[in-house]
């Protein structure tokens, strides 16, 4: 049982960084909810074995590097949750067995990042994010340029008040059309996109993305006797309070509010994903008092995840770096969990084989992960005439014919020189986490390729500035910087190289161990499988799948042409180590920094090959702008140039 509970733990508290640290999720909150009961249920049964780095027992995440780290007075918490009306009457119960006539508040859930704000003689002095509840991020400077929130009180009191600061769903829409416009990574749903600009270090930024709040509780001691009496004194005060709000005595009015408002949520400017349901006497709440984590006084309704009808349009057949061609539907606009959604997957063949699906079907979508919306199934009511869906037998980059194996669900392209594969294999080379050749995107790489300058990863190093100056719209500054930042990465730590070659099982993870453990890819070359498969939790399919790659030929010819050029093939402990990561770029520092001097951050970016400078030009590359950032930052932003923050140095 004990291993059985250590690896939810360890899972849980992994999607919990990716969604509280990283402002990335990759599951679902539903499926995060999920996973979170069995825990409690398990945890419940076995009340010996709990973990103490179990997420039953600590509240949110952590504090990011780079910001000064808040202690708040009073801890801020989370909220014991219901999935169902069962679990909401549970909740009645158990307050009304201590105080038979208490009555209730009931507010919107608003999905976005808990905040705290201290006002002192009714000024604002301090704005902070919840972090683990006891310590979170001081984020004053970027909360002040929130438009709704209050810089000076309508009296001079001294308070600290809680809420919550979110995205509206129009500008989180402009936003990712800007983001995918500029060919950035696009916002997962609102909340990430309000928690990652809350806490990035360019205040100029947060001031135009548009966000708001809404607030709904006092810290500490008040003069107030219920709930309602503290959001109608945070309107007096000047705070932006939710208007929609139910008090009743009775959980059949707050199920019927319920289903009114889950009714509604997508007329809604904000994206909600329950209802809270607090005791409106404060008194009474003191009594009732706290669990390890949450209040005994309120309860979070969780609304089921979202599903939606619309209807599919047409479908694109895409074919990947391994030759999977994957069918993605493009459908009538549908407004889901708070997002746009006109493109969902179909998965691959057998999927749409199994479920039917066909070009004009009425269908269901849902988002897993709440990132990528899926089809779940086909409203066949709806359906009319529709024929069975044309399964493509060639491939639509090289028409060669296309493969459905009997024990495989994908259809495969097997041509090795297909060109849509071997591009792909090229984006993934040069993408971050891979050999990180900063600026060479997808577009270049493309044009590199027609241009018939590469053909494989080892090609890369032998273009010179020249080549690149032969491609449409690249100048001189532009092609030095594409051959520098290729040159550049041949002194990565070779567990980059490793996951960029995108040998099957072998992601980045998986990289770093292997090289942890060989100390450089010649020696993993000669490693017996079994020696592989023993590494922690790695097993027999990443040993056999790196025998059976670097058994081809042409594996070997690629890693001997790799080493000939000077690519470092040894682990060297890091991520990156070059000491000309930056070289040939013209840097300039401006605005407050938190965890260097200014004196140190020049050396760092000297040592990394910068030319740092005072003024902001034409000649910049990049801006690194902290905390009050003020007219270089402006003039950079109207010249174009790249801002990076506080953050992103100390990621060096
Ligand atoms: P919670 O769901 O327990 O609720 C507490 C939070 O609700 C408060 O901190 C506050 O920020 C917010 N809130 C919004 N409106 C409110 C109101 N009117 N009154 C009071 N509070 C209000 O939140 P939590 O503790 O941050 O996180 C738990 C939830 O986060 C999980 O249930 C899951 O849905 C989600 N989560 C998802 C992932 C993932 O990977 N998808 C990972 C971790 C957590």
């Amino acid at each position: 049982m004990k291993n059985q509970m250590k690896k939810l733990v360890d899972r849980l508290n992994q999607y919990a960084k990716e969604y509280y640290t990283l402002d990335k999720p990759t599951v679902s909150d539903a499926q995060y909810d999920q996973l979170y009961r069995e825990l409690v249920a398990l945890e419940e049964a076995y009340p010996d074995e709990i973990l103490p780095d179990s997420p039953t027992h600590r509240v949110g995440g952590l504090v990011l590097e780079g910001f000064r780290k808040h202690e708040h007075l009073y801890p801020l918490f989370s909220l014991q949750d219901a999935f169902s009306r069962d679990e909401l009457e549970a909740f009645d119960q158990r307050v009304k067995k201590e105080f038979p006539k208490a009555s209730y508040l009931a507010e919107l859930k608003i999905d976005g990042l808990s905040i705290s704000l201290t006002y002192t003689s009714g000024v604002l002095s301090v704005g902070a994010t919840r972090g683990d509840g006891r310590v979170g991020e001081d984020i004053t400077e970027n909360l002040k340029r929130v438009r709704d929130i209050p810089l000076t009180l309508t009296e001079p009191i001294d308070i600290t008040v809680r809420g919550e600061c979110y995205l509206p769903k129009a500008s989180f829409d402009k936003i990712n059309l800007e983001r995918q416009a500029n060919g950035e990574a696009e916002f997962a749903n609102p909340r990430n996109a309000a928690a990652g600009t809350l806490r990035q270090l360019d205040t100029g930024v947060v001031a135009k993305r548009n966000l708001a709040t809404f607030l709904y509780q006092e810290a500490g001691p008040t003069d107030q006797v219920s709930q309602e009496a503290v959001l109608q004194q945070f309107e007096h005060l000047g705070f932006e309070v939710n208007p929609i709000r139910l008090v009743s005595s009775n959980m059949a009015d707050i199920w019927a509010f319920i289903q009114d408002i889950q009714n509604k949520r997508d007329q809604l400017p904000y994206d909600i994903d329950g209802i809270v349901i607090k005791v409106n006497d404060l008194a009474m709440q003191e009594e009732l008092g706290f669990t390890v984590k949450a209040p005994r006084w309120a309860v979070a309704y969780k609304f089921p995840a979202e599903e939606k009808e619309t209807e599919i349009l047409s479908v694109d057949w895409t074919v990947g770096r391994t030759g999977v061609v994957t069918p993605t539907a493009n459908l009538t606009p549908v407004q889901l969990a708070g997002t746009t959604v006109s493109r969902a997957t179909l998965h691959n063949v057998d999927y749409i084989a199994e479920k039917d699906i066909r070009i004009g079907d009425t269908v269901v979508v849902y988002k897993a992960g709440d990132i990528i919306p899926a089809v779940l199934n086909v409203v066949m009511s709806k359906r009319a005439q529709q024929e069975p869906m044309l399964i493509p037998q060639q491939c639509p980059s090289c028409q060669s014919q296309l493969q459905h194996y009997d024990d495989e669900v994908a259809l495969r392209c097997i041509n090795p020189l297909c060109p849509s594969q071997i591009l792909a294999r090229l984006e993934h080379f040069a993408s971050r986490d891979a050999m990180n050749i900063v600026g060479l995107g997808p577009s270049v790489m493309e044009k590199l390729y027609q241009a018939g300058l590469i053909h494989d990863v080892a090609d890369l190093y032998q273009l010179k500035v020249e080549d690149f100056l032969q491609l449409d719209g690249v100048k001189e500054k532009s092609a030095q910087k594409f051959y520098d930042a290729i040159q550049s990465s041949k002194a990565n730590s070779a567990e980059k190289l490793l996951f960029g070659l995108g040998i099957r099982h072998v992601g980045a993870k998986v990289s770093k161990q292997l090289l942890e453990e060989f100390g450089s890819i010649s020696v993993l070359v000669q490693a017996e499988k079994e020696k592989i498969a023993e590494i922690d939790g790695l097993g027999m399919a990443v040993a056999e799948s790196l025998a059976t790659y670097f058994a081809t030929q042409g594996s070997q010819t690629l890693l001997e042409e790799l080493e000939e050029v000077g690519v470092n093939l040894t682990y060297l402990g890091q991520k990156v180590a070059s000491d000309t990561m930056l070289s040939g770029l013209t840097v300039v520092l401006t605005g407050k920094l938190t965890t260097l001097k200014r004196s140190e951050a020049k050396d760092k970016l000297e040592r990394l090959g910068a030319k740092v400078t005072s003024s902001v030009s034409k000649k910049t590359d990049l801006l690194v702008a902290g905390i009050d950032a003020g007219s270089k930052l402006e003039k950079a932003q109207g010249l174009g140039i790249e801002i990076r923050d506080e953050s992103w140095l100390a990621s060096l």
